[in-house]
């Protein structure tokens, strides 16, 4: 496998035909669908291959399914650790276990299984390169990218460029797509290594309460004997908008220290266990929102479009399918006509907007982050109800709807049926 420096190329290789600015899983997916169908493809990033992302590392159904699309399932599967079920737990304490197709695999690894199975598709890559901004034509259309690569700039080429720099706004800024610039949810997360107590906790554990509102704490087993634990503020950019000192007052790290003095089994774990590492916050963007989809030659994927659910903060799944989108939408124009900019753009704002039905119910949903006695409320329902059990269990698989239980009709439905 080759693995370019920017020293090592020719002028000439500063052109590609899709250039994926960002190899995170919407990037890297993007770029071996793209390389897998004989495109020439450039995915570069500011930093080198195998860099860390902050994140619970939670892989729920629909990141199986993406994977399994990319022909690259085993593979993570193989380093992963597998779980069962979700845990939710309410307020109270009561809890429900959800059933899934579920693993938890740090970012580190995970990210660089994907970004090597688009090299290994023939993809190339160039890392460390920052990117500073578009190239266009007369017309506005973009043309291309440029980078800081140490000292260095440089110019690439390209007929499309593709966007799939994360969370951050500032490349979207640069790009000239951005429409919000606060986050729609914050997070925070850290790594507890606790040998003894791998057999207690073998779920992935949510755990709603006053103490983390509007959002939840986590507790994820991860592969080695250890565990992600975090906390998630869903409405964040509401909080930081709501007045002035507003952002003082939101802190991650007593909010942590907050849930882990409510739930006992993180009490337990930040105990017994050691803390491997800082812990770590990161901005989240939700429900496809604060960014433009697309501009003439370029188009937004992953977390950069808002990709990631609100309700629960999944959103690896989700960048890796609307990546594959906008690589399905350049493969399908192939042999085009000059007016195939606008019909590949159509094309991914299409499946995007077949996406936006659950991104709403998701939204619907994070009332439970703001109201957790709803938890308490629908955790008692599916200890009593197999259909409800089944209902949840349908939300997380992705096969049925996930505003339901949480909608007016929703609630009569969980009492009645
Ligand atoms: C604390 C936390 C916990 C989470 N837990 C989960 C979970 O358990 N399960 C789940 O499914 N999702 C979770 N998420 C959400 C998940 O992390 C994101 O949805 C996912 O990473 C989005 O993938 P992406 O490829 O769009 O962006 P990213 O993974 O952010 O990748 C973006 C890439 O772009 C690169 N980049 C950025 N700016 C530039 C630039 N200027 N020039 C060049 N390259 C650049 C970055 O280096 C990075 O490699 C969590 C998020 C947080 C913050």
């Amino acid at each position: 496998m080759t693995m370019p420096s920017l020293s090592s190329l020719s002028r000439t290789d500063f052109s590609c035909h899709t250039l994926v600015i960002g190899a995170g899983p919407a990037g890297s997916a993007a770029a071996r669908m793209l390389a897998q169908a004989g495109v020439d493809v450039l995915l570069v990033d500011q930093q080198p291959m195998g860099r860390d992302k902050v994140c619970g590392d939670g892989l729920v159904p629909d990141t199986h399914h993406a994977l399994r699309r990319l022909g690259l399932l085993d593979q993570v599967l193989a380093q992963a650790r597998p779980v069962t079920h979700i845990g939710c737990i309410g307020p109270r304490g009561g809890r429900v276990d959800v059933p899934g197709e579920l693993a938890v695999l740090p970012r580190k690894a995970l990210d660089e299984i994907l970004a090597r199975g688009a090299v290994d598709a023939g993809a190339r890559f160039l890392a460390p390169c920052r990117f500073e901004g578009v190239l266009e034509d007369a017309s506005g259309r973009v043309t291309g990218a440029r980078f800081k690569h140490g000292d260095q700039s440089v110019e690439i080429r390209a007929s499309w460029v593709l966007l799939a720099t994360g969370a951050n706004p500032k490349p979207l800024q640069l790009a000239g797509v951005c429409e919000r610039h606060t986050p729609s949810g914050v997070a925070l997360r850290g790594y507890v290594h606790a040998p003894a107590l791998v057999e207690q906790m073998p779920m992935m554990d949510m755990v709603w309460s006053r103490a983390v509102r509007p959002g939840y704490g986590w507790i994820f087993p991860a592969p080695g004997a250890c565990f992600n634990v975090g906390v998630i503020v869903a409405d964040s950019h509401r909080t930081l908008s709501s007045g002035k000192g507003a952002k003082k007052d939101l802190n991650l790290r007593a909010i942590f220290d907050a849930f882990c003095k409510h739930y006992p089994p993180a009490a337990t774990l930040m105990r017994e266990g050691r803390l491997t590492g800082e812990l770590k916050g990161a901005p989240m963007r939700f429900t496809l929102n604060g960014a433009r989809w697309s501009r003439s030659g370029l188009m937004v994927i992953g977390e950069a479009a808002g990709t990631t659910y609100s309700f629960t903060g999944e959103g690896i799944g989700k960048a890796m399918e609307t990546g594959m989108l906008a690589a399905e939408a350049l493969i399908a124009s192939r042999g085009a006509a000059p007016q195939g900019d606008a019909q590949v753009r159509e094309h991914y704002e299409q499946g995007l907007r077949k996406l936006q039905p659950r991104y709403r119910l998701y939204e619907r949903a994070n009332r439970v982050n703001a109201l957790p006695w709803l938890a308490d409320l629908v955790v008692w329902r599916a200890q009593r109800s197999q259909s409800v059990l089944s209902r949840l269990s349908g939300v997380l698989n992705e096969t049925s709807n996930p505003g339901n239980p949480f909608s007016l009709k929703g609630m009569k439905r969980l009492f009645l049926d």
